[in-house]
């Protein structure tokens, strides 16, 4: 079982800001910036590169989730980045989708 759906199942701890039947949201262990959560589907996914038509609705969740955490975090009004890295070029450490929310700072301008 990969890393990340050890936290999904419990196996690993997290700092969890939301769960609900198909999404998981927690607090990056290595953190990037002030804020800096990890929003996942449960399912296991690969990467962005595997979602299925029927999977594509889970993006939207997650965009939205990452709306309302924004809020919850008080980095909406200030700006923050959602951004989700696609295997080795991509810098995807873990092989499970992820979206890491990130804010609370100045962001590089930099992408590469
Ligand atoms: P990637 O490089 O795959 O896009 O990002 C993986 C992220 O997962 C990294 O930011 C890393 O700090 C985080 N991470 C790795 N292991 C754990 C863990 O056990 N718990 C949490 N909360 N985050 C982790
Ligand atoms: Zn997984």
């Amino acid at each position: 079982m990969c890393l990340f759906c050890q936290i999904v199942s419990g196996k690993i701890p997290s700092d969890t800001v939301f769960e609900d039947s198909e999404l998981l949201a927690f607090r990056d262990i290595n953190p990037q910036a002030p804020v800096h959560i990890l929003i996942i589907p449960k399912k296991h996914i690969d990467s962005i590169a595997e979602v299925e038509n029927e999977d594509a609705y889970l993006v939207g969740k997650i965009s939205l989730l990452a709306n309302k955490l924004a809020k919850e975090e008080g980095i909406a009004e200030s700006g923050y980045r959602l951004v989700t890295n696609c295997r080795d070029n991509g810098g995807q450490l873990i092989k499970h989708l992820h979206f890491h929310l990130l804010g609370g700072r100045q962001l590089s301008g930099n992408l590469g």
